[in-house]
């Protein structure tokens, strides 16, 4: 009844329990199918819905694209932490400083997020870590928190406020004791992220200050290259990850049209300059820049990690880089370099 209230006014997309351990996103027809509210974060990072793969900026005939254009507006329902942690840097890439993106603008500023409290933790959450909680914080419209025999339900913007006045025919009051009960449930799952944290002995966000500048010249880079096979797929999943570059492609009919594309620092090109001169040639050193923008480059411009611990880049790897691992390594030799 609420998802189809939602689904008139709103492209709905919603959490399905998947196979493996983490969801996916799916869209809304006809009713929810296996939806899951609590749960962990699913196997698609949200920014999916805010900066397409491929978006088309200028049509065939040089006319910009509207970046309004398209059907309604979308809602996700059941977002997680470290999926909206992820747009604090989108938002301060894309819709912040001199220069606005109309088409991540824009979409930021239509869409519906319903948020929802991380019900466990997989073995590859570490979003303590990195500072962040595993309830949502900010950039949310409504939250929703998984109880025993229901939901507690919170607005916190207008939309959010709008949305929950339109369904009230469907809600009751709530009270103190689903505050107690949804404090408890989030205890038992944040022990849960602290556990894994613990097992896989990642130091703490406080410890990552100057360590990749610390560490241009360690060994580590080469070492977890070594089987790095340059497929991206760390930038794709990547909830913050949000280079771009433009193609201009033609088409069978009319004018060539200008596509804005997710790029890799990955990728051997990435880099390269007029004259094919590359500044980042080989691997290690792109992995090395990877790390370098993530852990020192914005905390530098904006006090923020370009990482929110959503563990998606430790299980898409087909060469097993774990990110908490080599965090791990390079603390490690920080603290023995200064001893
Ligand atoms: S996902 Fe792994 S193998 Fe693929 S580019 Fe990233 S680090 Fe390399
Ligand atoms: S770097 Fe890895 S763990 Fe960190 S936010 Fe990106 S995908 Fe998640």
């Amino acid at each position: 009844m609420f998802a189809y209230g939602i689904s008139k006014e709103y492209s709905l997309y919603y959490l399905r329990k998947g196979k493996g351990a983490s969801p996916h996103i799916v869209k809304y027809s006809d009713g929810l199918k296996d939806p899951l509210i609590g749960g962990v974060r699913p196997f698609e990072p949200l920014k999916n819905f805010f900066f397409f793969a491929r978006e088309r900026v200028i049509d065939g005939l040089g006319r910009p694209a509207d970046p309004k254009a398209g059907g309604k507006p979308l809602c996700v329902l059941g977002v997680k932490n470290c999926d909206l942690a992820g747009l604090n840097i989108l938002d301060s890439v894309f819709s912040e400083g001199d220069f606005k993106d109309p088409f991540y603008v824009s979409k930021r500023e239509q869409n519906l997020i319903i948020a929802a409290d991380c019900t466990h933790a997989i073995d590859t959450c570490f979003c303590h870590a990195l500072g962040h909680e595993h309830f949502p914080q900010k950039n949310h419209d409504v939250l929703i928190s998984e109880l025993r025999d229901g939901y507690l339900l919170e607005s916190v913007t207008w939309k959010g406020k709008k949305l929950l006045n339109e369904n009230s025919d469907i809600l009751a009051d709530s009270g103190e004791k689903h505050i107690e009960e949804r404090d408890h449930i989030r205890s038992i799952s944040g022990a849960q992220v602290e556990e894994g944290i613990k097992k896989s002995e990642i130091p703490r966000q406080t410890e990552y200050k100057d360590v990749i500048k610390k560490s241009l010249e360690s060994e580590i880079w080469e070492r977890e290259a070594e089987n790095c096979v340059e497929c991206g797929g760390c930038n794709v999943a990547c909830p913050t990850c949000h280079c771009f570059y433009l193609a201009d492609i033609q088409k069978k009919a009319g004018g060539e049209t200008r596509y804005k594309i997710w790029d890799s620092c990955m990728y051997k090109r990435f880099a390269r300059v007029a004259g094919n001169a590359n500044p980042r040639q080989h691997l290690w050193e792109r992995l090395r820049n990877r790390f370098e923008k993530k852990f020192d480059y914005f905390p530098e411009v904006n006090g923020l990690y370009a990482c929110t611990g959503c563990g998606r880049c430790i299980s898409g790897c087909p060469a097993k880089i774990d990110i908490r691992r080599v965090l791990k390594d390079l603390v490690a030799e920080k603290k023995k370099a200064k001893a």
